[in-house]
């Protein structure tokens, strides 16, 4: 018979908010939640398929489901293989969860993956009953490593926990050298796609869907960023652009899809882009589609590279703006000159390009000044027009990263309580109260709040339906992001 397989997103029973979790390399609970596509899971799905299991996409934060209907589903189905993805500020709750879907499904094996196991994988086996940890952020090549195992006791790969009577096993160092040329195209319809295609601050026109034509960012050194645990940027990989072509091809025919957000850590640059940009057109894919991506500002892509990205139908570009304060970017290792900043920016909107940049508060070597440069750095990119919007958050230091072993050297952390890294309260010791940086926050977003860029988003609202419905669906999130830092 053939072995099932569930993919799982367990909703979690707390007045929190919505956990925001697959795909996002920040934690954050939600208000307002929106939903991003789990690529890397999706394909692994997807590649279970194709090798004969029956798989269950078990997304019950998408789905808005309670965890208990949820919980009465998977009873339903029992699964062979549970996995779950997980990160830091819900691993507690996903060890309880564990415990009683063993008892309650004995014979189920469950799989744990994401960067908090990465950086800490035999912790969970002591706190759970979990069968085996997935390390390295190749989620789908090792899914179907262990269901390869399990069902045809075939040798695991590297990279995986297991136990063995009492002992805890594993099979060495995850290598991230799966060549992405070889994954499918992502079954879409397996993969629940819809469920992720319309509540996404990253649309303009809906339905929408996500790509990772890389894994995950060809710079990635930042210090904080938690996806460097799954994907150091020594072994970063992108599929070659006319597999990335196909794919876009293939949602094309397949899906009424209009806009793409391609999650790689940070896009592609020079050639490798150009080249993409140049298919694109060729293929007539920018008439039917607007893409998205993740970008730095510090990438030597020129004035005529975001014209031709603009002509390919690239919109909106995401920015790690992080601070303002050289100190800060030296120190977070973001290879970034605070003047580079509004370079970049600038030249993106010149092309007629989105730009959104994000950034934090709460670094422990920051004053409450420095901090001010940040919020007016932000303020005089929206007056200029250099930026369309922007996320502001306190940072975090999750294991794994450079950051959580700074703070642990210089004793910066108050607790080790995961359930406390959720981004509501500052994990780091500052020279700023609580309050303090949940005002900064707060400022951060008032930032928006220039005549020029109100006015200047009015006209463009009253012209253009779909910049309209834009601006007001930004506009709530605003006023519930506020609410999200309204106190700690
Ligand atoms: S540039 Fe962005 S994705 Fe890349 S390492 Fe830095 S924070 Fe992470």
């Amino acid at each position: 018979m053939k072995k099932s397989v569930a993919i799982c997103y367990p909703p979690l029973d707390t007045k929190k908010g919505i956990p925001l979790l697959g795909q996002n390399r920040q934690f954050q609970w939600a208000n307002d939640p929106w939903y991003a596509y789990p690529v890397v899971p999706a394909y692994g799905a997807t590649m279970l398929h194709k090798a004969g299991f029956s798989v269950s996409w078990l997304d019950g934060i998408a789905k808005e489901q309670t965890y208990s209907t949820w919980l009465a589903e998977l009873i339903k189905i029992k699964p062979d293989i549970i996995i779950i993805e997980t990160k830091t500020p819900v691993i507690k709750y996903h060890w309880k969860m564990i415990e009683k879907i063993k008892s309650k499904l004995p014979q189920s094996n469950v799989v744990l993956m994401g960067d908090h196991v990465t950086a800490l994988p035999e912790e969970s086996f002591k706190k759970c009953p979990v069968d085996f940890v997935i390390t390295g952020g190749d989620f789908d090549f090792l899914m179907l490593s262990i269901a390869n195992h399990l069902a045809k006791k075939t040798k695991l790969c590297a990279g995986i926990y297991y136990r063995q009577g009492k002992k805890i096993l594993n099979t060495g160092k995850f290598k991230l050298n799966n060549n992405l040329d070889k994954l499918p195209f992502i079954d879409r319809d397996l993969t629940r796609w819809k469920l992720y295609a319309y509540k996404n601050s990253n649309y303009i026109k809906t339905p929408g869907t996500y790509t990772m034509f890389g894994r995950d960012c060809w710079w990635g050194k930042c210090t904080f960023c938690s996806w460097t645990t799954l994907f150091p940027g020594k072994n970063f990989r992108v599929m070659s652009v006319k597999r990335a072509l196909d794919e876009i091809g293939h949602i094309l025919d397949n899906y009424p899809v209009v806009e793409i957000m391609d999650d790689s850590g940070t896009f592609p640059v020079g050639e490798w882009l150009r080249d993409f940009c140049k298919g694109i057109i060729k293929r007539g894919y920018h008439k039917k589609i607007q893409i998205d991506c993740n970008m730095r500002f510090n990438t030597g892509l020129t004035q005529e590279d975001y014209h031709l990205m603009r002509k390919a139908g690239f919109r909106f570009l995401l920015y790690g703006l992080e601070s303002a304060n050289q100190e800060t970017l030296n120190r977070l290792n973001k290879n970034l000159k605070v003047a580079q900043i509004t370079q970049y920016a600038k030249i993106a909107k010149q092309a007629g390009l989105w730009p959104h940049a994000t950034a934090m508060v709460g670094y422990p070597w920051e004053t409450k000044e420095q901090a001010q440069n940040t919020i007016n750095l932000a303020k005089d990119l929206f007056k200029k027009g250099y930026i369309d919007t922007l996320q502001a958050t306190v940072v975090i230091p999750y294991p794994g990263t450079p950051l959580f072993k700074q703070c642990q050297k210089n004793n910066w952390l108050k607790t080790t309580d995961w359930n406390q890294y959720d981004m509501r309260m500052p994990i780091m010791k500052t020279t700023m109260s609580d309050n303090q940086i949940n005002a900064l926050v707060r400022d951060i977003y008032n930032s928006i709040w220039t005549p020029q860029f109100v006015l200047r988003k009015l006209k463009e609202g009253l012209t253009d339906w779909n910049k309209f419905k834009y601006y007001v669906r930004l506009a709530l999130k605003f006023f519930s992001k506020k609410l999200d830092f309204a106190g700690f």
